[in-house]
């Protein structure tokens, strides 16, 4: 039997709806700028015809689960949400055509991609990884996984709102890239497995949080998320 030097932690999951079983996550991906909306209020606009979608992703470990209480992040002055769909992957593939994309999918859930946006734009305008903007403690929060195998989600509203005041509102049919195209293009360059989450980007109306503020969001059909935000440590 391997031994290890310490105990090493168990790995990432998510709950499941209706299962005592857990979702054992393999990696986070996120797709960027997937919401034509969200894209020009970052000050980048997309044409469909000549971009390709892109990517940045998180350590599993930045999971928190929909509910908690998080300390406001440490090196930031901006923290904001982003609410996101998120696909959970059951059956892994590489180089996956769109129109086999629904036979890798588990299920759903809700999600929010917390970003130092602060960090995240110094370092997108001086042309640095993401990465302290954007995997960040606690960063990546999930509802439970809600299965629906083999569905192809294509519409639906998406919303979030602050203290109970609505600041996201959108529907999941202005994806620019849906489902099917990212599962298709995500798995020309990772070899999807099962445990993987792909956060599908969010729509427009990001913004700031502080410490004591409430966010709530919804995936119409999917899963309500909750966040609070606590104290800086
Ligand atoms: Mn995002």
């Amino acid at each position: 039997m391997t031994q290890y030097l310490w105990n090493p932690p168990a790995p990432a999951a998510v709950a499941v709806r209706g299962r005592t079983d857990l979702f054992p996550v393999h990696r986070l991906y996120f797709v960027g700028r997937n919401y034509m909306a969200h894209a020009e209020e970052m000050g980048n606009p997309i044409d469909k015809a000549t971009a390709r979608p892109f990517y940045f992703t998180k350590a599993p470990q930045a999971l928190t689960p929909s509910g908690s209480t998080i300390p406001y992040p440490p090196g930031t002055q901006n923290f904001h949400y982003e609410m996101e769909l998120v696909v959970a992957i059951g059956e892994g593939g590489f180089r996956i055509r769109a129109e086999d994309a629904h036979r890798h999918i588990y299920g759903y859930a809700a999600g929010l991609d917390m970003t130092r946006r602060d960090l995240q734009l110094v370092a997108r305008d001086k042309g640095r990884p993401w990465d302290l903007g954007k995997d960040c403690e606690n960063s990546a929060v999930c509802t439970e996984i809600v299965p629906m195998p083999h569905v192809v989600i294509e519409q639906g509203s998406i919303s979030l709102a602050v203290n109970g005041e609505t600041k996201q509102s959108s529907d999941v049919s202005k994806l620019i890239w849906n489902i099917r195209e990212i599962i298709e293009d995500l798995s020309q360059f990772y070899h999807l497995q099962p445990g993987d989450l792909i956060y599908t980007g969010t729509p427009e109306g990001v913004g700031p949080v502080v410490a004591g503020d409430h966010i709530t969001g919804q995936v119409a059909g999917v899963s309500e998320i909750a966040l609070t935000i606590g104290p800086a440590e």
